[in-house]
């Protein structure tokens, strides 16, 4: 298939983007690194009357490294996390989960910005940087706002983006010296889009202990506090004090009715744990 015809912009900075967004008598859609959306173009799920390419942004490239987290661009690849372009404040986690996205191919096209908004349940940024603690802006016809990235994950393949918004930067804290994370993904083959996913930060500096369960069949369960699964902050990290027991009532009363699916998803935060970094 081929997509409908549609009007191309290539604006060169976010107030033209937000510009072309007001206009409410036509079908507007951004375009990052089109992994997604190229297809859903050529399906025919989309239909827009004009597509925004936001590669021409420089601002959605950009890096603002501060004091306690790093300010990336919404349209920084998975490559440039991948190939440390963007400095690493999270003891390799962020390069290492790119490196599991996909093919180069995808990851040289594919963006943070674009893999969050698209929301698909199995994707890897918003598992890895729920777990991490991660924000995102958004900026719109009302000015902007920033939410945490679990949140702007509403379901699946649906984002909290109201009409004229964008998503513009994601803000990263900087992991301190005695953080452990870990990250498991449970798929076929390597590269492929997850069936589950265990992903941890513990950083006990900053009294942070969180525990994701990712590739749910919608946005992925995050325990803000998990310390009943990863055992106490000062103590060393062990798997063997992982409560396998608590986590399943944890995913089923947030709704994950199936035992085997439970079963795959505890498995895959224990395998997280057992790898930590
Ligand atoms: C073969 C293949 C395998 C893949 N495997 C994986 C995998 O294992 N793990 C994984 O996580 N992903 C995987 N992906 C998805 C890939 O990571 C995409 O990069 C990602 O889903 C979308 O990013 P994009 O930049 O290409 O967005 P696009 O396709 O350009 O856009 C996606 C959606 O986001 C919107 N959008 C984009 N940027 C913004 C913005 N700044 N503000 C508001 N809206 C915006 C678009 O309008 C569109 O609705 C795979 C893709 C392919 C083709």
């Amino acid at each position: 298939m081929k997509p409908v015809n549609f009007d191309y912009a290539r604006p060169g900075d976010v107030s033209a983007v937000l510009d072309l967004l007001k206009d409410d008598t036509r079908l507007v859609k951004l375009i990052a690194g089109g992994q997604s959306l190229g297809p859903m173009l050529n399906m025919r799920l989309v239909q827009p009357d004009l597509v925004v390419d936001l590669t021409g942004v420089a601002e959605l490239k950009g890096v603002d490294d501060r004091k306690d987290e790093i300010v990336v661009g919404a349209c920084i690849t998975h490559a440039d996390i991948e190939d440390y372009r963007v400095p690493d404040v999270t003891h390799d986690a962020l390069p290492t989960v790119a490196r599991g996205i996909a093919y180069r191919a995808v990851r040289n096209r594919g963006t943070m910005g674009g893999s969050l908004t698209h929301a698909d349940p199995s994707a890897d940024w918003v598992s890895m940087l729920s777990a991490i603690g991660a924000k995102v802006t958004l900026r719109g016809p009302s000015g902007s706002r920033t939410l945490p990235v679990e949140d702007y994950m509403i379901g699946a393949l649906e984002a909290d983006l109201a009409h004229g918004e964008m998503l513009v930067s994601i803000s990263i804290p900087k992991l301190s010296a005695r953080a452990r994370w870990g990250y498991y993904k449970s798929c076929r083959k390597t590269g492929e889009f997850a069936h589950a996913i265990g992903a941890f930060v513990i950083d006990p500096e900053r009294q942070v202990s969180r525990a994701v369960f990712g590739a749910t069949e919608s946005r992925p369960i995050v325990v803000t506090d998990a310390r009943q699964l990863l055992g106490d902050l000062n103590k060393e990290l062990s798997s063997s004090a992982f409560d396998a027991k608590a986590a399943d009532a944890m995913i089923e009363a947030a709704g994950m009715v199936d035992a085997i699916d439970r079963k795959i998803h505890v498995v895959a935060l224990r395998r997280a744990i057992e790898q930590a970094h």
